[in-house]
């Protein structure tokens, strides 16, 4: 697909921004005909303008709706919601939208080499944390590697950089899933679905068919989640290549074509000879940090992709030994007077707040923020017996004190009314107050932190240096 001939051909690319930019300049070395047409017309976006108008891209600022009319051809960032007039102009005039993802995909092997294959993954949550694992098991294997997509390296760079790969781990986010519509990873998995961001695709159904796009064209394996059967539906949905096979991964006992965990042990019961007699030890749930249930489904995912693409079991093991969390991830930040301070910022939505506030024992929730369209019943009714009190804060915070009020009147709730940067410092201070030795103060908001902080990692960082003072102080 990618013997598109560039020379001269119109391109417009949706956005500035860190899809945006390399995009554009990409695809004017390419010889297209580029302009980048963007909503805002701020301080930022006029400076990286006559960057690229200096290179001979031209730049629309202020204007993201209107089609430039010799457009073939729209890239765009992957966040720009489908239902813009952009997008209507395009679909109006025949013209394809492809996003970041489709690009590069188009693009692997425009230089002559033979393009590494891609195992991709998706889900609500989970996905850097899996395809990191994924990526220190490909390493463990002795192959040429990276984690790239939504993370770290983009996938620009990754397909058309100096360094060769053997294989790619790709994170794909919905948004991406939806903007590439030629995608045909080796094997995907898809590890969980639960509503998120249901204001950008429109409905639960949308979010779903998009995040099965990772399936689309598989040809080893379909990676699917055993106690998520909407992930299992989406395999069946899937047009695959022949032989290409659903595997699905448990945290009981794994039937024929699954990995499960037996006794404390990872095992594969896919990739083995005899599937129906036997399996194949892989690792220790103890190799798995943290050995949190929802991490060790993480793990189990990242092992199927790999045993996937014919990667020995010692590999797996030694993989996620290697593998350690990123930060804002379930990290411990220290201990103070007897209670354990948890940094979860990254659990954006209700289902990773679920699975981290499902850890511990006796807890006091640091809570709020953005709460993009969810609801809190279902997560505060699943909890409530754990939590010895709640502070809340951020913009719809109303949202969880209410649901708090509804499923657990008794448990003492503290409502912060201010958004400015010190309201960590209280909300550190009051949870401290409620906690007893023993505890864990646990800051997993359920929410996106964009209303209070620029984005979750200053959100975790404020919450650690909140902590940090309070140790300092009670030393
Ligand atoms: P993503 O890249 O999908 O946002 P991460 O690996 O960064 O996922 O984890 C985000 C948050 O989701 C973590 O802080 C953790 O609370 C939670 N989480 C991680 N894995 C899972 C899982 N398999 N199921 C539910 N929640 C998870």
């Amino acid at each position: 697909m990618s013997n598109v001939d560039w020379q001269g051909k119109h391109v417009t690319v949706a956005g500035l921004g860190v899809s945006g930019i390399p995009a554009a300049r990409v695809l004017q070395g390419l010889g297209a005909v580029v302009t980048v047409v963007n909503d805002g017309d701020d301080e930022r976006s006029r400076a990286q303008a006559a960057e690229l108008e200096a290179q001979g891209i031209a730049v629309r600022l202020g204007d993201g709706d209107t089609l430039p009319p010799s457009t073939e051809l729209v890239v765009t960032a992957p966040g720009w919601k489908p239902g813009k007039p952009l997008f209507a102009a395009a679909a109006e005039a025949g013209v394809p939208v492809w996003g970041d993802v489709e690009l590069a995909w188009r693009l692997r092997g425009l230089d002559g080499r033979e393009p590494a294959p891609w195992l991709a993954v998706t889900g609500t949550n989970g996905k850097t944390t899996t395809v990191r694992m994924l990526a220190a098991i490909l390493e463990a294997a002795g192959l040429r590697t990276a984690a790239v997509g939504n993370i770290g390296v983009s996938l620009l760079d990754a397909v058309l950089g100096e360094e060769t790969y053997d294989v790619l781990a790709v994170e794909l986010s919905s948004y991406q899933l939806h903007w590439a519509p030629s995608l045909r990873a080796h094997s995907g998995a898809v590890l969980n679905l639960a509503p998120d961001h249901l204001d950008w695709h429109g409905s639960m159904a949308a979010y779903a068919a998009d995040k099965g796009r990772i399936y689309e064209g598989n040809t080893v394996a379909c990676v699917y989640n055993a106690a998520d059967p909407a992930t299992e539906d989406l395999v069946r949905e899937a047009d695959v290549e022949e032989g290409c096979r659903a595997i699905g991964f448990t945290l009981g006992t794994p039937g024929p074509s699954q990995l499960g965990v037996v006794d404390g042990i990872l095992v594969d019961r896919a990739f083995v000879k005899n599937r129906q007699k036997q399996a194949q030890e892989l690792a220790e749930v103890a190799d798995v940090d943290p050995p949190a249930p929802h991490n060790i489904a993480n793990a189990l995912a990242a092992a199927a992709l790999a045993r996937a693409f014919g990667v020995a079991p010692a590999a797996v093991r030694d993989g996620l030994r290697a593998f350690r969390p990123d930060p804002h991830r379930i990290e411990h930040v220290a201990d103070v007077d007897g209670v354990a301070y948890v940094d979860d910022s990254k659990a954006t939505n209700t289902h990773a707040a679920e699975a981290s506030l499902a850890a511990y024992d006796s807890i006091v929730w640091i809570a709020g923020g953005l709460a993009k369209g969810a609801t809190f019943d279902e997560l505060v009714t699943g909890c409530a017996k754990r939590l010895r009190g709640v502070v809340l804060m951020g913009a719809d915070r109303a949202l969880i004190r209410e649901a708090l009020a509804r499923h657990a009147p008794e448990v003492p709730v503290v409502d912060l009314d201010r958004t400015d940067t010190g309201a960590m410092s209280e909300a550190v201070r009051e949870a401290a107050r409620l906690a007893r030795p023993g505890d864990t103060v646990l800051m997993a908001p359920a929410c996106a932190s964009m209303d209070m902080f620029v984005n979750y990692n200053k959100r975790g960082e404020a919450f650690a240096d909140a902590v940090r003072a309070r140790a300092a102080e009670s030393a």
